[in-house]
């Protein structure tokens, strides 16, 4: 079978239908082509007008990368800071790029460069993304015969990673300043753009910032060679607000509710130390049980252990039939209620900074017994306490974590969590949302809800009708483009 492993009685598509490219070599990324052996559930299926995009892309990212004759001509146009004449023809000029800045915690930046690359495909832009905060360690190079990491050796714009929404070349700042103009008249003039310019659609993005997302501006930025992009969020719903791409998007996703699941699968495998992290736990904790429960505990800031949240979730999962629910103690006592070893057997896989959550999880499984006579294992990699920055062993254990997680059947994640996102969406599962409490003390009713999308929310999107120019609620614009149920101003695709 062509692009097929035989493992035991199953075979597998490592390359998930097309949308993995054939040809890497497997032992610098084992993740790639393994991974689908891990899974239970396949991933969706990809479009094969998807599939031709991403094929497109990777000659693009061939042909304009790092070393070649195309990038080093664009450098020399970001040096002199000209864009060479309103995108005039030329064999060499045809490359532009989109830089992806990378920081915050490794979900934040797990959509934003997920993000990035869609946008780069949906504009014939390069996608190059920031080194920082080893990016280049946790994932594998996505784009064959290329690298997709900055080389920030001769890069002329310095300070890239000090961008913030003060940067005077920001899209916004350029507009407030009439560096640059979207009206009629400026366009007719042939549009004398600068060779670069700041996307700022960081969570304090200003109103000209997100102006980003109409589509007179994206006629201006298409000509821009060099864009430099900073998010924190995942931006793609509001690409499905630009009229100008949505029959693109449309044919791309014909199940628009797939696009960061398939942007997910393509590019981020787990590099091999990390793919050894998630391997050997899957294979010792998880493997053996009929179901798997993943339950993402995000504890955010000093927040003290909660009784109440840990209520919440035994409260949603008993609920929801995810867990079962305990005997009362007679019942347990009863010999009759346990007639032998137990047959089902059921693994919940918890990840937090904290191990309080997964203890009482824990010793509640143990002291007291599960109807149904099912045997629960309750398991937490690793507690790690408090969220760090820079720190090469802890983001590892974080990605491995989140790609556990998306390993499991079932799946319960906290609100607001860029970190519960990237599972549900690697997973292809719509999840079972603890919704976030008013107070510390009180149990929300109900405690979660089922997601209406495996799509993340995108936190900080606009609030503007780019045709009636004025405010408006953007989640009801394009069918496609809802609230959340996580946090009622976001948005997401469905
Ligand atoms: P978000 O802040 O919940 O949106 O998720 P992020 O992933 O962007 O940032 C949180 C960071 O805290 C993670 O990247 C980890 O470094 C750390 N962290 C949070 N929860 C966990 C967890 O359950 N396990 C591990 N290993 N790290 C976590």
């Amino acid at each position: 079978l062509i692009n097929r492993r035989v493992s035991g009685e199953r075979s597998y598509d490592k390359l998930l239908g097309g949308l993995l490219a054939d040809g890497f070599d497997e032992r610098s990324c084992r993740s790639r082509y393994q991974s689908v052996m891990y899974r239970r559930r396949p991933s969706r299926r990809p479009a094969a007008y998807l599939v031709s995009k991403l094929r497109q892309q990777e000659a693009l990212q061939r042909r304009c990368g790092p070393g070649t004759a195309a990038y080093g001509h664009a450098l020399e146009q970001l040096r002199s800071g000209k864009s060479g004449g309103g995108g005039a023809a030329g064999a060499q000029q045809d490359c532009k790029y989109l830089v992806s800045i990378s920081y915050r915690g490794l979900g934040n930046r797990i959509l934003a460069t997920a993000s990035a690359f869609l946008y780069a495909v949906l504009t014939g832009r390069a996608l190059l993304v920031d080194p920082s905060n080893e990016m280049g360690e946790l994932f594998c190079e996505p784009f064959p015969g290329t690298t997709w990491l900055l080389p920030p050796a001769g890069f002329p714009l310095a300070s890239y990673t000090n961008f913030s929404v003060a940067t005077a070349e920001s899209y916004g700042n350029m507009l407030r300043s009439k560096a640059i103009r979207t009206d009629a008249a400026a366009a007719a003039a042939g549009g004398d753009v600068p060779a670069f310019s700041y996307v700022h659609l960081d969570h304090d993005a200003t109103d000209q910032d997100k102006l980003f997302f109409c589509d007179e501006d994206q006629r201006v930025l298409r000509n821009i060679p060099w864009l430099v992009m900073r998010t924190d969020n995942y931006i793609v719903p509001g690409l499905f607000l630009v009229a100008g791409f949505r029959e693109e998007l449309g044919r791309m996703f014909p199940e628009p509710d797939t696009a960061f699941h398939h942007a997910a699968r393509y590019l981020f495998h787990p590099s091999n130390h990390v793919w050894g992290l998630v391997a050997r736990y899957h294979d010792a904790y998880l493997a053996a049980a009929q179901r798997r429960v993943g339950i993402q505990v995000r504890v955010f800031g000093s927040q003290p252990d909660s009784p109440a949240l840990l209520e919440q979730i035994t409260r949603c999962t008993q609920k929801e039939r995810l867990l079962p629910e305990l005997l009362a103690a007679a019942e347990d006592a009863d010999p009759a209620a346990q007639p032998g070893p137990s047959r089902k057997t059921k693994a919940v896989l918890v990840t937090s900074l904290k191990s309080w959550y997964y203890e009482k999880l824990k010793g509640m499984y143990w002291e007291r017994a599960a109807a149904g006579g099912e045997a629960v294992s309750v398991q937490q990699p690793s507690h790690e306490e408090f969220q760090r920055f820079g720190a090469r062993s802890h983001d590892a254990k974080a990605w491995a974590e989140m790609y556990l997680l998306s390993l499991t059947d079932a799946l319960v994640t906290t609100a607001w969590s860029t970190f519960g996102y990237v599972a549900q969406g690697l997973a292809g599962v719509r999840p079972w949302v603890l919704y976030r409490p008013d107070n510390e003390t009180h149990v929300p009713d109900p405690p979660c809800g089922r997601d209406v999308s495996m799509e993340p929310c995108f936190h900080a999107p606009p609030f503007y009708d780019c045709r009636l120019k004025r405010g408006a609620d953007t989640g009801k614009i394009v069918p496609q483009v809802q609230h959340c149920i996580d946090m009622s101003w976001g948005l997401k695709i469905v």
